[in-house]
């Protein structure tokens, strides 16, 4: 049941006065739940507890921080339809959609369980001592990860389950050992609050402390400043615009102790195609890309907002079919009227700038809050010389720019700003005449995907979610997969410490068998 209250640890409060509620973008009217926003002493105390929380909730094993991920997942599941049907009316998304990615929400809690129950992400490292070492002798030392510290978890408005309350960075956070307070995301409040329902009846089936989890309401910025700011709070996770998480990254710069911020913004996604793919199947190519253009109505941040290619026969081909085919898509309803208008903004500034054409164009009344895509061009020229037209813009909308030679393509490339992704659509063996231009595209993204599209997530191991600023804040590491727990720890030392008070995993017996490096080989056997 959704209650509007903040659940500060096990207990539900609404001591503030500040009210909203979500809103039905397919209806176009507001949803009738009221969510009551944090007051800043429920701020305070949900950081209060959640440091309590830390001294015991770091030092649970991995097979009880397993149980308890496996049993959110468990709940999740539990709240049934209701679950979905409240992310339909807060999103305007299909039911097919909530469904899919209630899956991948569950799948990601259950694959950090058994990253955890494993155990080997902890990377113990053993030099164990040589007292006889010349000229001096060596000491024992044995490093490992630790958690760091309560995080705090900025849900994205386009990812209600599997980038919200309980979804990767929750999920990694919890798998590290940091107790979670979650920013709810205003658009979408009432999904939160009936996870945050399921993660609170986790924590005490599983006997977590109290003050593990915290979820609080908020329609403005103040909750999210509050929280970033507060001396108790050791990380913070974000997904959303550049403008909030630099926001945000910024605003921890300058707190007494800084802090690192996790920021995944949003991206171009630049897609290569190269002459002999334009030469062979242009059409091809052209009706793909119409379809990744609009899936979920471009509400993606790995949406293909910029499509590079060579002028050529094939090239214009490729504008002439993907113009004819985007009108043939339907229009959808995007996340919320705020989006739906901030995509109108953004799309009417980019169209104004000097030298942009309008390819294909939705031009048929809709409906309040379903977005018209759009696709354009510009010439390398002026696309080099426009910054503005190297900015997201967030919805079905992408932009095709045609350069008068691969230098001009290659730099062009270079110039990019940090993305998430980069793709490269190439035929028989063309792409190894384009070492240098691959060599530029690597260095501006995180992941490079080949003859595919961006859109699309796998959520494994391998997976890179992230990438050179303002891609995110930090490329070195990963949003998506089990790697993404390596936001939230430190590695730690111990110095000729007593092993019988040594964690387990350092302990000469390697009680939990993990793989460890012991004086330089990877190991399972004790000391
Ligand atoms: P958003 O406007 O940045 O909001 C995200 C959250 O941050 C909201 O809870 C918002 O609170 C808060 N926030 C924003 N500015 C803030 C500030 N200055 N101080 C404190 N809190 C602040 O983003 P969105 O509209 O929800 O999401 C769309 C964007 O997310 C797109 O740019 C998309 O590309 C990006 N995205 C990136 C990824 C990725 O993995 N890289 C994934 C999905 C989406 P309020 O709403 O209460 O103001």
């Amino acid at each position: 049941m959704i209650t509007g209250k903040n659940y500060i640890g096990n207990t539900t409060t609404a001591n503030g006065n500040k009210t909203f509620k979500t809103f039905n973008p397919q209806k176009n009217i507001e949803n009738e739940w009221t969510f009551t926003e944090a007051t800043s002493a429920e701020v305070n105390k949900a950081c209060e507890l959640a440091t309590e929380a830390f001294k015991t909730y770091s030092k649970v094993s991995g097979a009880k921080k397993a149980e308890f991920l496996r049993a959110i997942a468990t709940e999740i599941e539990n709240l049934g339809e209701e679950l979905l049907n409240v992310y339909c009316l807060e999103s305007g998304l299909p039911a097919g959609r909530a469904g899919g990615e209630r899956g991948r929400t569950l799948g990601q809690l259950r694959a950090f369980a058994n990253h955890v129950e494993e155990g080997n992400w902890v990377e113990a490292t053993i030099d164990t001592a040589q007292p006889e070492r010349e000229p001096m002798p060596r000491v024992d030392l044995r490093k490992m990860n630790v958690s760091l510290g309560p995080v705090v978890v900025f849900g994205a408005s386009n990812f209600p389950l599997a980038f919200s309350t309980a979804g990767g960075d929750t999920a990694a956070a919890f798998a590290a050992g940091c107790p979670v307070i979650v920013k709810s995301h205003p658009m979408h409040a009432g999904t939160g609050e009936l996870v945050a329902s399921a993660i609170i009846k986790a924590a005490e089936k599983t006997g977590m402390p109290n003050g593990v989890f915290s979820n609080l309401n908020s329609s403005g910025i103040e909750v999210g400043q509050e929280l970033v700011q507060n001396p108790k709070v050791k990380a913070v996770a974000f997904t959303g615009s550049l403008k909030g998480g630099r926001a945000l990254y910024d605003l921890a710069g300058k707190r007494d102790e800084p802090i690192p911020v996790f920021a995944e913004m949003g991206s171009i996604n630049p897609v290569v195609i190269l002459p002999k793919a334009l030469e062979n199947r242009a059409s091809d190519i052209a009706k793909t890309y119409a379809g990744s253009i609009t899936l979920g109505t471009g509400q993606f941040c790995t949406n293909p907002g910029l499509i590079l290619g060579i002028k050529s026969a094939g090239l214009t081909n490729f504008v002439n079919t993907l113009a004819e085919e985007i009108v043939n898509i339907e229009p959808s309803c995007m996340l919320h009227p705020n989006i739906a208008g901030t995509y109108e903004k953004n799309k009417d500034k980019a169209l104004s700038q000097n030298g942009i054409d309008v390819l294909g164009a939705h031009s048929e009344n809709v409906k309040p809050n379903f977005a018209k895509q759009v696709v354009t061009t510009v010439q390398g020229k002026t696309f080099l010389e426009n910054s503005t037209l190297h900015h997201e813009v967030f919805g079905p909308y992408s932009l095709v720019v045609q350069c008068k030679d691969e230098a001009e393509l290659r730099e062009i490339t270079s110039k990019l700003e940090g993305q998430l992704t980069g793709t490269v659509i190439s035929d028989d063996n063309e792409i190894s005449n384009y070492v240098n231009l691959i060599h530029e595209l690597e260095n501006r993204v995180g992941r490079i995907i080949f003859n595919g599209v961006p859109t699309g997530v796998e959520v494994c191991a391998s997976m890179l979610h992230g990438g050179p600023y303002p891609a995110s804040t930090d490329s070195r590491f990963t949003a998506v997969g089990v790697d993404s727990i390596k936001r939230f720890v430190r590695p730690f030392s111990f110095q000729d410490w007593p092993n019988d008070l040594l964690p387990a995993e350092l302990k000469n017996s390697n009680p939990l068998g993990i793989l460890r490096t012991v004086d330089g080989k990877k190991i399972t056997d004790k000391i």
